[in-house]
């Protein structure tokens, strides 16, 4: 009981001795006449007058009671709708059942704030694990509403909002991914989205939860490669594997007798040269592709003038472009330069020079011609052959890739030059292109920063 309580029932039992000791005094001076009748009611009087007392003191106990328990009550209230309050301190004894309840309130708060703070921690630090994740996480609940979804999946799933408590089914509309989620196992299966990626999708249960966890592993890049290598390696068995059938057959007609009629045996040997100078070049080529893939291919950008550059690749096609009766003209200011590694521009124009050679007309002409544009020079290799319809013009620097493959073997090509070519001006900061010539030929384009303008 509180000491509010108690000053209270001091105050009514000093009021009560009063009103009693008033009326004794009354009826002791009253007459004595009186005495017998008064003495035949005074027990009936004493009894109802204790009575009256009685429920006077248990009224005024309740209400008292009443009130403080009221007071903690909306304590209590306060406390439970935000944690982070208190219970007022009750003015009472240490033993005060009331003060007791009021200290325990404040414990269970104080406990309560503590597991709020610490979840809250937890969800900041599950979020940060979630979005530094380059894998997607998604989590759903037992009606398949997105609980989380972190900033990978949103990238795989062309989502911009944070859709959390909406269907996932609105954002992923592959059957096979609800029936994983449906399914009791832990499983896995690799799906297309609708976004165009492909995605290795893992589930897993929530632990004592209803709902599922989904792991999206981006296997796009990674598949495309597959492809891009198994290509490779199909291509590259078909390139050998003529010059190889043909280098054979030959020896084997040789072996076979062919070598004492020397008319024939002339011919058979000159199929063995052509064939074996043709495995040397894709051999070279590939070697050239692995080096530039792996990194191997050291550049070293120096100064390096154009001109000087052109007459040098030129050089080395005239020979061919002799035979064809292809004339070759070359035209850069003497003091135009560009910032490239020579060995590799070497290699870049001779293949460029040595395409239009090949590819133009017979006696057509090939034009090589430089100009300062902006910051770079652009150089283009020009010519009036038939020039490349439109489908193959964007493939042409693909490995392997050939608008005419019969008239490319015929002309000793590999169908690697051009994305060498493509490769060795990328990785000295330059660009490369082709675009038809008029009123007919190919002007196939690269430009490289301007000596001067970069630090190399
Ligand atoms: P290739 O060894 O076959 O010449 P490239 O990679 O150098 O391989 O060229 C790819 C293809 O681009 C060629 O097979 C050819 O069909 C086409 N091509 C390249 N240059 C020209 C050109 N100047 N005119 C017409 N077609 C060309």
């Amino acid at each position: 009981m509180t000491s509010h309580v108690r000053a209270w029932l001091a105050a009514f039992a000093v009021a009560v001795a009063l009103v009693v000791g008033i009326a004794c005094d009354l009826l002791l001076g009253a007459a004595a006449a009186e005495r017998a009748e008064i003495a035949a009611v005074a027990p009936l009087a004493a009894a109802g007058a204790a009575f009256a007392i009685a429920i006077g003191v248990g009224l005024l106990v309740r209400s008292l009671i009443q009130r403080s328990l009221g007071e903690l009550a909306a304590a209590m209230r306060e406390v439970v709708r935000d944690t982070s309050r208190r219970v007022p301190p009750v003015p009472a004894p240490p033993d005060d059942a009331l003060r007791e309840v009021a200290e325990w309130v404040n414990f269970l708060a104080e406990d309560a704030d503590k597991s709020h703070r610490a979840l809250a921690r937890e969800r900041v630090l599950l979020a940060t694990v979630a979005e530094g994740l380059t894998q997607g996480v998604i989590a759903v609940d037992g009606e398949h509403r997105i609980e989380l979804l972190n900033d990978a999946a949103r990238r795989m799933l062309d989502v911009t909002s944070t859709p959390v408590g909406e269907p996932l089914i609105e954002f992923v509309r592959v059957p096979q991914v609800f029936e994983l989620i449906e399914g009791d196992e832990a499983a896995t299966a690799e799906v297309q989205l609708a976004s165009g990626a492909r995605a290795l999708i893992r589930v897993a249960r929530k632990f004592g939860h209803e709902g599922r966890v989904l792991l999206l592993e981006d296997v796009t890049a990674m598949r495309r490669l597959e492809t891009v290598r198994r290509d490779f390696v199909a291509n590259v068995s078909h390139e050998l594997r003529t010059p190889v059938a043909v280098i054979r057959a030959n020896a084997e007609t040789l072996l076979a007798g062919a070598k004492d009629d020397p008319a024939m045996a002339g011919k058979l040997i000159d199929g063995l040269h052509r064939n074996a100078e043709r495995l040397a070049r894709i051999l070279a080529d590939l070697l050239d592709l692995s080096r530039l893939d792996a990194g191997q291919y050291r550049l070293e950008l120096g100064r390096v003038p154009v001109h000087a550059a052109a007459e040098q690749a030129l050089s080395a096609v005239e020979p061919s472009a002799a035979r064809r009766g292809v004339r070759v003209e070359v035209a850069a200011p003497a003091e135009l330069a560009v910032a490239a590694d020579p060995k590799a521009l070497d290699q870049i124009l001779v293949n460029l020079i040595d395409n239009a050679v090949k590819y133009t007309r017979p006696e057509g002409r090939v034009w090589v011609e430089a100009r300062r544009d902006g910051d770079a020079v652009r150089v283009e290799v020009r010519d009036d052959g038939p020039g490349i319809a439109d489908k193959h013009r964007e493939r042409v620097f693909e490995r392997f890739y050939r608008a005419d493959p019969s008239r490319s073997r015929e002309a000793g090509g590999t169908g690697l030059g051009l994305s060498i070519v493509k490769h060795l001006v990328e990785s000295m900061n330059g660009a490369v292109g082709v675009e038809p010539n008029e009123p007919s030929g190919s002007i196939f384009w690269l430009r490289l920063p301007a000596a001067g303008s970069v630090t190399t």
